[in-house]
């Protein structure tokens, strides 16, 4: 019997608190974005959007919930 089904509970969003590793800006970001999630002050990369829960290229400091 086959069963692919995965159960494991996740958080389908969060608001999560990232710094910039460019300028060291900090900002708050959405944690399943749908577009490029870009740095406020220098315009830097910090989440690509993947269809699911971002791909993060900056330092996560704290998850909001
Ligand atoms: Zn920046």
């Amino acid at each position: 019997m086959k069963r692919k089904k995965e159960l494991i509970p996740q958080p389908r969003s969060a608001f999560i608190r990232v710094k910039c590793p460019s300028c060291g800006n900090e900002q708050i970001v959405f944690s399943h974005p749908a577009t490029q999630v870009k740095c406020h002050i220098c315009g830097e990369a910090l989440v690509e959007p993947t269809g699911g829960k971002g791909r993060f290229n900056c330092e996560i400091l704290e998850v909001l919930g």
